[in-house]
């Protein structure tokens, strides 16, 4: 069976409920561009003020409320007479895998809530749900192959469509908030079924290996960070952080730790009182403290294994590395292929710079992201070489890109493509502009 392009939708809108706040993209089916790659494109991208939907445990229908504005705002980039055809979907991700951990009819209410305010819109309401972190990983796969164009090739010398390469697939590298995921297709097949899917796209069969990471996402690192060197210094009132710039102190609360699955286990780290975390800018200190957050040991002497003692067969071909791993090495100025030695050497650069000499370099940076640059790089290192099992030479196989052409490099654009179908098990007719 041939899917008829005229069923396609010619928008669709994806809203993602991130950990740390949520987005809605509106991409839009053009069928009559003709180009190698690919004919989906971006038309919107809006970002909900506020944080993320978890944080409204407390007061659910506040949730459903944050998404009124960019919900009008994609109202007005699609034509009238064709808004009721529009798929529209949540996916929420790790943040709301963690509340759920927690609070799981909060979890429901609030997810009940965003679905209710989507269905008052002039759209084709497809449903809001939490992904697991598989789907989020493969999606994610997905959507950088499809955008990059590595899943079909037409000829026009020979009319036909070629065998997509294995070695031309993209790999995917993706740190959010609270989790984080590897995805990409394994030479040979995998011992595990845990991390296995299996997709038909265009005629081919792939087997790709993903798996996510809860806990693993950089703002839970940060507090898991917190967590450790608090009860290294006997949960005194003031304590050295080496991955925070010198000059610079954050209070902490106790319920900020409490408040998450990731770093609430345990003994209490924090008593009532609050902690003042002090910077004292020390790369290799800061390495080292990074490290101790990993369970490295659980692998034993397997060498197929990621973290934690999870399955991972060795790596292959490129990686696109985008979301979080994007923005802090764009941040950097190292998103031009820099070899690893000048990585490190850039990293370290920041990491001993103070405070003052910071925030007066980067006026315009916010100034609560610009602090934790330091950590959020050498915790990407430590993920990429010793988790991941990234080497000095494969290092250069992984593209820090945070678009693709117009349209951000993400899980929901494979999402959608896979809901409505528009990357069928079938090769292509006239799918994706060409015509063969
Ligand atoms: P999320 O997709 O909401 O899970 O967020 C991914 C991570 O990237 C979070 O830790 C955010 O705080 C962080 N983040 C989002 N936007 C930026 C940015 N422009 N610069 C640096 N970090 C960011």
């Amino acid at each position: 069976t041939s899917v008829c392009p005229l069923l396609l939708p010619a928008y669709g809108m994806v809203f993602d409920a991130g950990s740390s706040h949520t987005s809605l993209f509106v991409y839009e089916w053009d069928s009559d561009k003709e180009n190698n790659t690919g004919v989906v494109s971006q038309t919107l991208s809006c970002d909900v003020q506020g944080q993320g939907i978890s944080s409204y445990a407390n007061n659910p229908p506040e949730a459903g409320n944050s998404l009124r504005e960019c919900l009008d705002k994609a109202l007005q980039v699609v034509p009238a007479e064709k808004q009721r055809d529009v798929p529209a979907y949540l996916g929420a991700t790790a943040g709301m895998r963690l509340l759920r951990e927690q609070n799981s009819s909060a979890t429901e209410q609030v997810l009940a809530e965003v679905a209710k305010t989507m269905q008052e819109y002039p759209v084709a309401f497809k449903g809001a749900r939490i992904l697991t972190g598989e789907e989020e990983g493969a999606y994610g796969w997905i959507t950088i192959n499809y955008l990059l164009d590595s899943f079909t090739k037409y000829s026009p010398k020979a009319h036909t469509w070629l065998r997509p390469e294995a070695a031309n697939i993209f790999g995917a590298l993706d740190l959010g908030g609270a989790s984080t995921q590897i995805t990409f297709m394994p030479e040979g097949s995998m011992l595990s079924q845990n991390e296995a899917s299996e997709f038909t796209l265009y005629g081919y069969r792939y087997n790709i290996y993903t798996h996510s990471y809860l806990c693993y996402g950089q703002n839970e690192m940060l507090k898991r960070l917190a967590k450790e060197l608090i009860e290294e210094s006997s949960s005194s009132p003031r304590v050295q952080h080496p991955c925070y710039p010198r000059g610079y102190s954050e209070r902490l609360s106790p319920s900020w730790l409490r408040g998450s699955p990731c770093t609430a286990g345990g003994r209490p780290a924090l008593g009532r009182s609050s902690v003042t975390l002090e910077g004292s800018g020390n790369a290799s200190a800061c390495l080292a403290a990074l490290r101790k957050l990993f369970n490295f040991s659980a692998c034993g002497q397997s060498r197929d294994c990621g973290l934690d003692g999870v399955q991972q067969p060795p790596l292959r071909g490129r990686f696109v590395a985008f979301s979080a791993f994007y923005y802090n090495f764009k941040f950097l100025n190292l998103t031009e292929g820099q070899p690893l030695a000048v990585v490190r050497e850039a990293i370290e650069g920041l990491c001993t710079r103070s405070w003052e000499d910071l925030s007066s370099s980067y006026p315009k940076e916010n100034p609560k992201r610009l602090p934790k640059y330091c950590a959020n790089a050498n915790y990407i290192l430590t993920l990429l070489l010793d988790a991941y099992k990234f080497n000095e030479s494969s290092w250069n196989n992984i593209i820090f890109q945070g678009k693709a052409g117009s349209a951000d490099v993400g899980w929901t654009l494979g999402y959608m493509l896979n809901l409505t179908n528009m990357v069928p098990a079938e090769p292509p007719a006239s799918l994706k502009g060409h015509r063969p």
